[in-house]
């Protein structure tokens, strides 16, 4: 009988359901598919023979979980919480320079670099989908290729319908394909919409493909979760009917016993991705316990922007070692276990294990051979046939990998690789780097652009005049807010929580974080909302005591202090917090605001004034200054108990000049 390829005088780990071994066997492969394999594949006559002595032949190894096109991100950002990483750097870069060239020339880095280390199969999750999978399907491996959905604008599409029907377009264009499944990604719950994932999970069950999305990531994730729907992310998703597709769910670092129970019973694969959960400090999902339960946990490295690189040996070892140290039981996920998890589980993790994960006749030729003869790896003791997995897992290493089969075809003899040219790689990816930081150091110049960056800041064009002023008692100004000699549109109280930061380069301006609480007559919080604002130098010019002032930015705040802390990286900071009432009235003709502060914290005696009025002109600026100097003296002071810019002047002991 002929067969195409023929491996001889190999150790063979089929890594099948027996864990079956041969000490000395052979693999029979013929087109994309293994015919035989062990004593009776020897019956086989090969057109390529390869003496396999000293190697072993196994599965090729299986990242369940990663965003190949970000090895262009690589190093780019490291040592961050996982927002500032994500949001401050990842994706406004993301923003400006993805596209299908940029993916493609990421997804073939990638690609060269796994199957330098043994990978033959991964689960890939990111935008422009389709150019991972041509850029995979040119490379020859396998992958799960799922595009993204986001409910915010990608930079695929403008929203989540657009990104919905590129999935829908990319897995009817791709199904069936001999080496890409497609299938959608609905990022993670917190980043979606129940829509979202109900529409994504209906799109997987009608093309009967696997869905990727990430699950129960962090703690924040999880608290979230409850506060906001009153459970925690696993029972959420499946009341949105997430998980009656067939799902791959990365992380699960943050799952309970039930939440466990309830995957397993659903069927839903796991990611483990140990270094990215470390080095972005999420914690450490309890694999040991999903594998007692039966769920089928594969291993992934995720993006090469948070690991930072895609060493699957890395990742088993690491995955191993974890389990051990975590339940101080140096049994718990034994060699044997770990190098499943790397192969056939994470091939049912992601619902292709029908056609790979372990060396059986009828699966795809999938497979390496590796250099045990190695000085990190002898002696060896054949006592013990687990011995051979624990050489594997404990001392073999990624450049072990000599030759790399995938479908059947070659994609690395003799540690040289077939299907990519690593030398134009490695010139275009510098390209691309030097493009990256040209765009981040232009950034790094000024607060401004760092804030346009993070999202959403919105320039206020108008000119402002304004004066603040101590009061002596606050009796005075209510008398004349009731009084007839103003009219009254409006009021409101509330309690204000400021920070203010400022910056090495005092042209930058003040950065202000505030919280604004609306409080109701009887001082109960009705409602919240935060928002930045840029100060700049922007004074433009002083009659008296009132200023005139331009265009300031502004921007929601959609993170928390801590984030914006992190981001701007703000060489000082002063929190101020304060009790504001607040009035919109008007006096001779001019509307103003009135606001009138009693500083809580710091503490300070007496109250202050602030009057505000818009204008369109310097002109009418200097006629609504002097409306303000007589406002000033009904309210019971004058131009002389006016403070320079404001209350961060006065707690940080110095006027901004
Ligand atoms: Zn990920």
């Amino acid at each position: 009988m002929n067969c195409d390829v023929l491996l001889t005088n190999a150790v063979i780990l089929t890594m099948d359901e027996r864990f079956t071994m041969h000490r000395s066997g052979a693999v029979a492969i013929r087109g994309d598919s293994i015919i035989a394999v062990g004593p009776v594949a020897l019956s086989y006559e090969g057109a390529e023979t390869i003496d396999c002595q000293h190697r072993v032949v196994m599965p090729g190894l299986i990242n369940a979980h990663t965003h190949v096109p970000m090895s262009l991100l690589r190093g780019l950002a490291d040592d961050l919480r996982l927002d500032v990483w994500l949001m401050g750097y990842m994706m406004p870069v993301e923003r400006e320079f993805v596209s299908p060239d940029f993916v493609r020339l990421g997804t073939r880095l990638g690609c060269a670099e796994m199957i330098r280390s043994g990978v033959t199969c991964f689960a890939d999750m990111y935008y422009f989908e389709e150019a991972v999978a041509e850029a995979t399907a040119e490379a020859g491996m396998r992958a799960l290729c799922a595009q993204t959905v986001l409910r915010f604008p990608t930079p695929d599409a403008k929203s989540y319908e657009e990104s919905l029907a590129l999935a829908r377009a990319f897995i009817e264009k791709w199904r069936g394909h001999a080496l890409i499944v497609p299938g959608p990604a609905p990022h993670a719950p917190y980043t979606c919409t129940p829509d979202i994932l109900r529409a994504c999970a209906e799109l997987a069950i009608e093309f009967d493909v696997p869905l990727h999305t990430h699950l129960a990531e962090t703690v924040q994730e999880v608290e979230d979760s409850r506060r906001v729907h009153g459970m925690p992310v696993v029972p959420w998703v499946k009341k949105q009917g997430l998980l009656d597709a067939k799902v791959l769910a990365a992380h699960c670092v943050h799952v309970d016993e039930g939440e466990m129970r309830q995957l397993k019973n659903l069927n839903a694969g796991v990611a483990h991705n140990p270094t990215s959960n470390l080095k972005l400090g999420a914690g450490i999902a309890p694999v040991t316990r999903m594998r007692e339960l039966g769920l089928h946990v594969g291993i992934g490295t995720d993006g090469p922007a948070s690991n930072n690189d895609l060493d699957m040996f890395e990742e088993l070892r690491l995955a191993a070692l974890l389990a051990k140290g975590t339940t101080s039981d140096p049994t718990a996920l034994p060699a044997r276990e770990a190098l499943t998890m790397a192969t056939r589980l994470g091939a049912c993790a992601m619902h292709m294990d029908h056609l790979t994960g372990s060396l059986e006749p009828g699966k795809r030729a999938d497979l390496i051979i590796i250099d045990v003869d190695t000085l990190h790896n002898v002696p060896s003791f054949d006592r013990d046939p687990n011995a051979l997995y624990a050489r594997i897992v404990y001392a073999s290493k990624s450049t072990d990998v000599v030759d790399v089969m995938c479908n059947g075809r070659w994609l690395m003899r003799d540690r040289q690789l077939l299907t990519l040219d690593e030398t134009e790689l490695r010139g275009a990816a510098q390209h691309e780097a030097r493009r990256v930081d040209a765009f981040l150091s232009g950034r790094e110049l000024s607060v401004l652009q760092k804030l346009v960056a993070v999202g959403g800041a919105v320039e206020q064009e108008s000119f402002e005049v304004q004066v603040k002023a101590r009061v002596p008692s606050d009796a005075q100004v209510l008398s004349v807010v009731r009084s007839k000699k103003v009219t009254l549109v409006r009021s409101s109280h509330y309690h204000q929580y400021d920070t203010y930061w400022s910056f090495e380069d005092p042209e930058q301006g003040w950065l202000r974080y505030r919280e604004d609480e609306f409080l109701d007559e009887a001082g109960n919080v009705t409602n919240a909302r935060s928002r930045l604002t840029l100060t700049g130098r922007t004074r433009e010019e002083e009659f008296g005591a009132v200023l005139l002032f331009r265009s300031r930015y502004y921007a929601p705040a959609t993170h928390s202090t801590r984030f914006y802390r992190e981001y701007f990286r703000p060489s000082a900071e002063h929190v101020i917090e304060k009790d504001r009432r607040r009035w919109l009235l008007v006096y001779r003709g001019v509307e103003f605001y009135v606001h009138l502060d009693r500083l809580l914290k710091p503490a300070s005696d007496g109250y202050f004034i602030e009057l505000k009025s818009r204008t369109w002109s310097r002109r009418d600026a200097e006629d609504k200054a002097g409306v303000i100097t007589e406002l000033l003296a009904l309210f019971g002071t004058s131009p002389d108990d006016t403070i320079s810019d404001g209350y961060v002047d006065l707690v940080a002991g110095g006027s901004r000049r």
